[in-house]
């Protein structure tokens, strides 16, 4: 029996999955077709170049939304390796530096001293930081001040991301990493599902705490290298 309601609910999660993707490919399918419609119609140069350029931005969705999901469906073999942490977030933050400053949001930073060494796969790592601050700048249209720390707790490198944006309501909480989950106009609902996955590979947590219109901390903690 039990085996039974496991696999109807995995059927039920599957379904829900695959209701989603397919639901997030279909708009740029739809455009797709509508503007190569378009393009079989008499346009003129000018026309045809922007529709061009819209054909690709859609084509650019449905294969960023595939790759996302690959992720999930065959994890990349992660290659670990001994990094300090704090040169991990120093340099994702340094790569988004102009555009928080574009987005008038300026970014601090409280980095522990000493060295915190973590087996970890970089580019995965940094894409999960990245995600963090992008979202914490989307969460501040005004502007603001993000944040970042790192300190040492017992055998973890605990990772704090602290902004000072629009905060995310309780009952929205639970909802956060589910896939296609956005209150974005433009958003995916991707970034935070990535997020928990490849911290989960590293053998991390990622906890929430947030306050509407006061602001919203993630806190990752990871553990230590032994060596
Ligand atoms: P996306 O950024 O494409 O919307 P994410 O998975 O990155 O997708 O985030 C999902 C949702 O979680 C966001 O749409 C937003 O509602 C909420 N969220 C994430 N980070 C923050 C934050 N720092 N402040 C407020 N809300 C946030
Ligand atoms: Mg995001």
């Amino acid at each position: 029996v039990e085996e039974m309601i496991l696999r109807s609910e995995k059927l039920a999660l599957i379904g829900e999955l695959a209701a989603g993707v397919a639901h997030e490919i279909r708009n740029p399918l739809t455009s797709l077709r509508g503007y190569t419609e378009f393009l079989k119609d008499e346009t003129s140069e000018e026309e045809k170049q922007q529709y061009f350029d819209i054909l690709l931005d859609e084509i650019e969705r449905i294969d960023f939304i595939v790759s996302e999901f690959m992720l999930l469906a065959k994890p990349k073999v992660l290659k670990f390796n001994s990094k300090n942490i704090n040169a991990v977030l120093t340099q994702t933050i340094t790569f988004l530096k102009t555009e928080a400053k574009f987005k008038k949001v300026s970014i601090h930073t409280d980095l522990e001293l000493d060295e915190l060494i973590v087996q970890c796969d970089e580019n995965q790592l940094k894409q999960v930081f990245l995600n963090l601050i992008k979202n914490a700048i989307e969460a501040m249209p005004n502007g603001g001040e993000l944040t970042i720390r790192s300190k040492r707790k017992d055998n973890y490198v605990v990772i704090e991301f602290q902004d000072q944006g629009v905060g995310i309501p309780k009952e929205k909480l639970e909802k956060l990493g589910e896939p296609f989950f956005s209150t974005k106009e433009s958003g995916n609902g991707l970034g935070l599902m990535v997020c928990f996955k490849i911290v989960a590979d590293h053998k991390g947590t990622v906890k929430v705490e947030s306050e509407v219109n006061v602001g919203t901390k993630f806190i990752i903690e990871l553990p230590l290298s032994k060596s």
